[in-house]
């Protein structure tokens, strides 16, 4: 089968590999991919920031049929059209039960390892074990419409991630709220706290192409500055005082600053940037202030039945990130595009 590897600093080949097979534990299934796409956090190995020792197959975010199950695998069969999150889980362990899938403790990677120790498939190929189908695994209850793919790809990780990022800001009906970051996640952000009732969202872009999507979304307001210039532009809309919750969806120590300093006192702040490389929190602000700080790593395992049935009914739309499509055999260029920002997330067809 063609599979994508990464083999060193913006090095990206379409190859040929061996198809993956069940591994025995019998916990396991092969996965068809209908789409798969590129991810921001693919970005930071393919500029090179983090060392490829050698090639090694990349991507966690798909979609696709079911090929073959494992003998002890009981909620998904053959010929299932499946989301998968975009790490494996067993969904039975305390962690999954309580919440946070992404903690599981069997916990596994795409492009890496599962639990066992057995290597995994990147995403961006055109067959994936999946290690713990059952926990993993949503089965989308009829064969999709081709034109749902991007949006329930979204389900994967991007647009539940920007969920994560609202529910940790405590974005509830009312609310005031600022995103910081255009990225695809930052666009989801706008999106996730306009479904949960969020009254003004003001996106921080300054980026034609990503404010108009952050409108369509739902961003009622956009501030292109950035620092102290962002920070007083928010807290004049804000009665002086800055809106109730803040979305981190970058992960710079820049963001993170412009978030914690955003934000009203006694609001919040969402993060779910992947931090690179700090800060640390400053505890005498937050003293001050008493803005909470809450996020992390999104258990998106945990929200896809929620959000499933508006995604299929139509009434909500996240695909719209997708703003390129590539076959599979061109993932090079995908990543070439999403680096260069000529597109804002790519998709991939095998
Ligand atoms: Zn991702
Ligand atoms: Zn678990």
């Amino acid at each position: 089968m063609r599979a994508t590897l990464l083999h060193g600093e913006r090095d990206i080949r379409s190859e040929q590999v061996a198809d993956p097979q069940l591994s025995g534990t019998g916990k396991d299934a092969i996965v068809r991919v209908t789409a798969a796409c590129v991810c921001g956090s693919d970005l930071w190995p393919y500029r090179g920031v983090t060392p490829t020792d050698e090639p090694r197959r990349i991507g966690h975010e798909f979609v696709g049929v079911v090929e073959e199950v494992a003998p002890d695998v009981a909620k998904v069969k053959a010929g299932d059209f499946v989301i998968a999150p975009f790490y494996d889980c067993c969904g039975e362990c305390a962690n999954c039960r309580i919440g946070f899938t992404t903690s599981c403790l069997e916990l596994g990677w795409f492009g890496s390892q599962d639990h066992w120790g057995h290597p995994t498939d990147g995403a961006q190929g055109e067959l994936v074990r999946v290690p713990h189908a059952d926990g993993a695994l949503t089965v989308v209850p009829a064969q999709p419409d081709d034109a749902l793919i991007p949006s329930l790809l979204t389900l994967s990780d991007v647009f539940l991630t920007g969920h994560h990022a609202a529910v940790s800001g405590g974005v509830a009906q009312g609310s005031t709220v600022a995103v910081v970051g255009d990225g695809a996640v930052g666009l989801s952000a706008v999106l996730a706290a306009k479904r949960l009732g969020a009254e003004r969202i003001v996106a921080m872009s300054r980026h034609a192409s990503r404010q108009a999507v952050a409108t369509e979304f739902g961003a009622t307001d956009i501030v292109a500055e950035r620092g102290d210039e962002g920070i007083a532009a928010l807290k004049d809309m804000f009665d002086g005082i800055g809106p109730d919750a803040v979305l981190e969806c970058v992960g710079t120590k820049e963001s993170m600053d412009q978030a914690l300093r955003s934000a009203r006192p006694g609001g919040q702040v969402g993060f779910v940037g992947v931090p690179n490389g700090g800060p640390e929190l400053p505890m005498r602000t937050m003293f001050s202030t008493n803005v909470g700080v809450r996020g992390g790593v999104a258990p998106v395992r945990n929200y896809v039945e929620e959000i499933l049935p508006e995604v299929l009914d139509g009434s909500l739309a996240p695909g719209r990130v997708f703003d390129g499509e590539f076959a599979l055999s061109d993932a090079a260029e995908a990543y070439a595009a999403m680096d260069e920002r000529r597109v804002i997330k790519a998709l991939l067809r095998p």
